[in-house]
């Protein structure tokens, strides 16, 4: 590390009045590149990641909202390094009464607490969560050594496990299902009290192999509410339910004909073929289920391959449509599955929004590579995993939804579906680097929703969400993009949305649509189904587009700064010709030109002493000193006789010469896109790369040599650049325009006033 502090290495415009270097490389403080992680951001040739097989049957009780499930786990152990223990992480343990996780959290804004608000904390207060690990056994039934720290658990291996060798294991567990509508979850369920059913959105939910990596060893950051990254493995999950229950889960269903109608398997099978979503249950028949009595249990199978977790949904309230597409050499199958409540939005929107979603994020990173992909309402916002995704938006009780709602829902689909990409197959370290997976998702989701319809309402482009989204970018209180998942301070803007707008201004402003798009997706394929860092996503993206982008990291992902460009000055140079015909009159009118001074006018009725004695007045009372005299014809001969013929020529130079002064005061340093408007109105535009900031990080010049006069230069004219304070891009200024309203005070009655009309209420 060559610096202490972040501030040391990345000062903030105005600390002081010393040159920083905006492009100073970023190689002093990213990791020495190695075999297994290459100079050009590529994994390389010794790029190992452990492997962890799961079999795991799981048991949900309706009536107590409790799982129970064994597993067993075979982990595939491809690190060069042979390992004395191994950590398993239990997600659910955050639920625990001492969690870490629970005893940090702060107190919440007690002027603003909600009902909600404060049943969530009386919820919480009493809820008796996390995994009961009932016991922990080696292949032959012999129980292991373990020890519980907080929310992972370690075993202690008799023998050290080899590299290139692998161990078999079981664990068995249970525990109480957290209800996702009094807390902020990720699994969980939520009550119907109208018709007495839950619906279960089930995740994080068995104990899970912790990532062991070339950069971190065993994960050590326990669960405080951050997502996580884990290890690419197979599963087989038996989920046993209650027999009238419908259930959708990562990877494909191995028992249809035990689980299904036949009813529902042949409009399965059509809907594979259509290219419309198809109901598999329909409202009609959702309404009747959610009726009926449950008889006995049933188990669904389900097999997913080379996914690096597992989650599903049950319930009786589901409809269900599913519609195939082609995506690559692939079939897809798209689902979704809601309650009633969600209707009609989900029946309309749903699996449209993901079969778009696939096609739109396969063109720009590669083809989907899983047999089926899922959207399921429940109580959940928003969260994502291998083939299934959780969304909450759903209509008003009477149908109706406002705008907000609509894109809503669409949006989340969108982003959460988009997380099959990011992080769940592009396995960068979720717990670490939020923005990782997030901001990039979410760059890869507004892609995605321009192709849904123009105009589409995005984070970035909508001006409603826009606006206080660029004043967040000059305040002071933030960090770094570049800052580890737990201590984000506003994550949304953090992690979602500023990444999305650095990387759309990278690829609209200064890489272009096709450099950076060739770029972008050489870093999805190089580090599909792999765990890439920040710096191979830097790396790649330089390496593969051609450009050194060390300043705009800088500036965006390392530092606070932001974009604040302000056209400071305009001066106009008129080349003096020395031709005394020309410049004598050209000074003369210059001088004319200058105000007279007040008191020169006011003076001038008053009788001066020359007047009254001419005798006083000599040669400079009349003299011209703009009369061209003999000397200077002489004086400019002399001039033109030693030039050279070019040099005579450029003497005769026609034109302007003007040079503009820019000022960086957000310290982000930008391309200079000109808009430069002209006396007669013809309009010049220019685009200057960033690098002339290298000549000076605070202010710099550029010379603008120009036939016709210009009235006026404006810097970004589109707003492509987040410029947070548009009124100085132009020179020169023009005025802020501003709307005011006048409010009405209102008169509050006095103590006599409200007696006299609660008494006259009584007769
Ligand atoms: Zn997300």
């Amino acid at each position: 590390m060559a610096c202490v502090a972040l501030s040391t290495c990345f000062p903030t415009s105005g600390a002081d009045d010393k040159p920083v270097d905006r492009f100073r490389q970023l190689d002093e403080i990213w990791p020495t590149p190695n075999n297994l992680r290459r100079p050009s951001g590529a994994p390389g040739k010794d790029y190992w990641q452990q492997r962890a097989d799961y079999v795991i049957d799981v048991t949900l009780d309706d009536a107590k909202q409790t799982l129970t499930g064994t597993e067993k786990i075979t982990y595939f152990n491809n690190s060069p390094d042979g390992l004395d223990y191994l950590w398993l992480q239990l997600d659910q343990n955050r639920y625990e009464t001492d969690s870490h996780d629970w005893l940090t959290s702060t107190a919440p804004d007690m002027s603003e607490l909600t009902y909600k608000g404060l049943k969530g904390v009386l919820y919480r207060e009493g809820f008796q969560g996390g995994h009961k690990i009932t016991s922990v056994r080696n292949s032959s039934g012999r129980a292991l050594k373990y020890d519980l720290i907080h929310t992972m658990l370690r075993i202690r291996l008799a023998e050290k496990l080899k590299s290139g060798s692998r161990i078999t294991f079981h664990v068995d567990w249970k525990f109480n299902i957290p209800n996702a509508k009094s807390l902020r979850v990720r699994g969980g369920y939520e009550f119907f009290e109208e018709d007495g059913n839950y619906l279960y959105a089930i995740a994080q939910w068995f104990p899970r192999m912790c990532a062991y990596t070339d950069v971190h060893g065993w994960q050590n950051k326990q669960t405080l509410g951050s997502e996580f990254t884990l290890e690419f493995g197979d599963y087989e999950v038996n989920i046993t339910v209650p027999g009238d229950h419908i259930v959708a889960a990562t990877g494909e269903l191995r028992n249809p004909e035990n689980v299904l109608t036949q009813t529902q398997r042949a409009r399965l099978r059509q809907a594979r073929r259509s290219d419309r979503p198809v109901m598999i249950i329909n409202l009609d028949e959702a309404k009747t289920n959610e009726s009926s009595k449950p008889k006995g249990t049933k188990t669904w199978e389900f097999e997913a391959k080379r996914v690096r977790d597992f989650a599903f949904a049950t319930s009786r309230k589901f409809l269900w449509d599913a519609q195939g597409f082609r995506q690559g050499n692939r079939d897809v199958l798209a689902m979704s599955y809601w309650p009633k409540e969600g209707e009609p939005l989900w029946s309309k929107y749903s699996t449209e929004a993901v079969v778009h979603t696939v096609k739109t994020y396969s063109k720009f990173t590669f083809d989907y590579p899983y047999p089926v992909i899922i959207s399921v309402n429940g109580p959940i916002p928003g969260m994502e995993y291998p083939m299934i995704t959780f969304q909450s938006p759903r209509p008003e009780e009477d149908g109706t939804y406002s705008k907000r709602t609509k894109y809503g829902l669409i949006g989340v689909i969108i982003h959460e579906v988009g997380h099959s990409w990011f992080p769940m197959i592009v396995n960068s370290d979720e717990r670490r680097w939020r923005w990782m997976d997030e901001g990039l998702n979410s760059f890869v989701q507004f892609l995605s929703e321009q192709e849904w319809e123009d105009g589409y309402p995005s984070r970035i482009l909508d001006p409603a969400r826009r606006a206080p989204f660029i004043s967040y970018l000059s305040r002071t209180r933030k960090l770094p993009i570049m800052t580890t998942a737990d201590s984000l301070i506003s994550g949304g803007y953090n992690a979602y949305s500023k990444p999305t707008l650095a990387l759309s201004i990278l690829r609209e402003s200064i890489l272009g649509r096709q450099n950076f798009d060739f770029a972008f997706q050489q870093y999805a394929r190089r580090w599909m189904f792999k765990r890439p860092t920040p710096f191979d996503l830097f790396r790649t993206l330089e390496d593969a587009s051609g450009r050194d982008l060390d300043w705009f990291w800088r500036g965006w992902f390392y530092s606070t700064d932001h974009v604040d460009i302000s056209v400071k000055d305009l001066t106009r140079y008129t080349l003096d010709t020395r031709d005394p015909e020309i410049e004598k009159p050209r000074k003369k009118a210059e001088r004319a030109r200058l105000p007279a001074p007040v008191m020169t006018e006011k003076n001038k009725s008053i009788e001066k002493l020359v007047d009254r004695k001419p005798e006083l007045k000599d040669f400079y009372n009349d003299h011209d000193e703009f009369a061209v005299l003999p000397g200077d014809r002489k004086d400019y001969e002399k001039v033109i006789k030693a030039l050279e013929p070019d040099e005579k020529e450029l003497l005769r130079t026609k034109g302007n010469f003007y040079v503009a002064e820019f000022e960086n005061i957000g310290g982000v340093v930008m391309p200079l896109f000109l808009k430069i408007e002209h006396a007669d109105g013809s309009i010049r535009e220019l685009r200057l790369p960033a690098e002339i900031w290298r000549h000076g990080d605070r202010v710099i010049s550029k010379l603008i040599v120009s036939r016709e006069e210009i009235r006026s230069i404006e810097f970004d004219p589109q707003d492509e650049l987040a410029d947070v304070d548009r009124n100085n891009n132009r020179f020169p200024r023009l005025p802020r325009e501003k709307v005011f309203q006048l409010q009405k005070r209102k008169k509050e009655k006095n103590p006599m006033q409200k007696a006299r009309d609660a008494k006259k209420t009584e007769e």
